[in-house]
């Protein structure tokens, strides 16, 4: 599962990500990261099994958090299955079936909008 976690500037400067995998024993993947100077966002991955104890851990620690789900959605009346999703997603979130029908791992995405560029029909959001 994929968690968007954000940070104020006093708890940037904490090592919660790490305090969370110490606590949990979860082996959290860091997908992205967007540091301001006031504020931060940071997308990471989390083994399904482990989501509930460490979005318990994050929330105890006051770092807000969000799980994405269906963060991208393609709206099927517009989409005519050309395949430059597929090409571009460095996530292989896109995929053919054998009857060559579009089909989509939403839980692998990780925002980065590269997908919505390049629809030719801009049958794609990201959400975040
Ligand atoms: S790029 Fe757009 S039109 Fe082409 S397969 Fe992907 S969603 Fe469909
Ligand atoms: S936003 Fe990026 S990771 Fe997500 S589906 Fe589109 S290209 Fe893939």
């Amino acid at each position: 599962m994929k968690l968007q976690l954000t940070f104020t500037k006093k708890q940037g400067r904490e090592p919660a990500i790490a305090k969370v995998v110490l606590a949990t024993g979860a082996l959290i993947n860091v997908e992205k990261a967007y540091i301001e100077s006031l504020s931060g966002e940071v997308l990471i991955d989390v083994p399904d099994a482990d989501a509930d104890k460490v979005c318990n851990k994050f929330r105890e620690l006051g770092v807000d958090y969000k799980k994405l789900v269906d963060s991208v959605v393609r709206d099927e009346s517009e989409c005519v299955e050309c395949g430059a999703c597929i090409s571009i997603c460095p996530q292989e979130v896109f995929y053919f079936d054998d009857d060559w029908n579009l089909h989509l791992h939403a839980e692998k995405c990780v925002l980065c909008g590269k997908c919505t560029l390049s629809c030719p029909q801009r049958a794609l959001k990201v959400r975040a």
